[in-house]
């Protein structure tokens, strides 16, 4: 199946032009300097509409990218950069009149029901209304609405997260290490999206010479690195890159098989 990818957000945590920061990356004046809290859509020609992450800049994301459908949420973990948009799936809700599945493994959908509590028990009163969610674990290879969906467990820092396939796409944000169970899960890929914070090393993430070695030893066609910080001005960073790999930015689409 075709599919298109839209990075809807590529920075770090804190995104990118950071507040208060002084440096050149945060006052520049590339808009591919400019990077909301990482998250894809996955908009499969007619199939499913996928969330990865849901992340703090969602409800702009959305309307920047005009993204007005969600099938279905993937989470890749549960920390803050990833789950804290939840609660404007509400629109979703209201214009597609229905609850939204969401996929995660298990010890981020305890975090999620946790973090977000009123969403799964029931309200004494509707107010401005709150997410319908149906929230499932994931156990192994799965499918939405025909798109298959491969988890590739990574480690991010010692913490073990998901990154997913589809097809002949791979994402994988926040990790800094892919276990051995994994690296046939990723063979043959046309598009690999990594984790690339900075060219200095991080405890919890791929720096930038991390990520080129996971590159070499995987060889997709094209690779593009995202949950990128501000030591890494865009145009600069991307020139140094090997052909092939390149920065992702926001608002960057990618036409994929999946
Ligand atoms: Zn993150
Ligand atoms: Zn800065
Ligand atoms: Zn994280």
């Amino acid at each position: 199946m075709k599919a298109q990818v839209t990075f809807l957000g590529t920075g770090t945590s804190h995104g990118v032009p950071m507040i208060g920061c002084p440096c050149d990356t945060c006052h520049s004046t590339d808009p591919r300097d400019r990077r909301t809290r990482p998250s894809i859509y996955l908009d499969v020609e007619a199939g499913p509409k996928v969330l990865v992450d849901a992340g703090t800049d969602l409800r702009q994301q959305a309307l920047a990218h005009h993204v007005s459908r969600v099938d279905a949420i993937l989470f890749t973990h549960s920390h803050a950069d990833h789950i804290m948009g939840l609660d404007d799936v509400r629109r979703f809700n209201v214009m597609q009149g229905g609850a939204i599945r969401a996929f995660a493994d298990g010890p981020t959908c305890e975090d999620v029901r946790r973090t977000f509590q009123y969403i799964f028990t029931p309200a004494d009163q509707k107010g401005g209304g709150v997410p319908e969610i149906v929230l499932t674990a994931i156990d192994g290879a799965f499918a939405i609405d025909g798109l298959s969906v491969v988890p590739v467990p990574v480690f991010h820092g010692r913490r073990p997260i998901l990154g997913f396939r589809f097809g002949s796409f791979a994402y994988l944000t926040d990790c800094n290490r892919i276990p051995d169970e994994s690296w046939p899960l990723l063979e043959g890929l046309d598009v690999l999206v990594l984790d690339a914070l900075r060219h200095r090393p991080h405890p919890t993430h791929y720096s930038v010479a991390g990520a080129l070695e996971v590159v070499a030893r995987l060889e997709p066609s094209r690779a593009f690195f995202t949950h990128i910080c501000h030591d890494l001005p865009h145009e600069a960073t991307n020139a140094a890159l090997p052909a092939g790999v390149e920065l992702a930015y926001d608002g960057l689409r990618l036409d994929v098989e999946v």
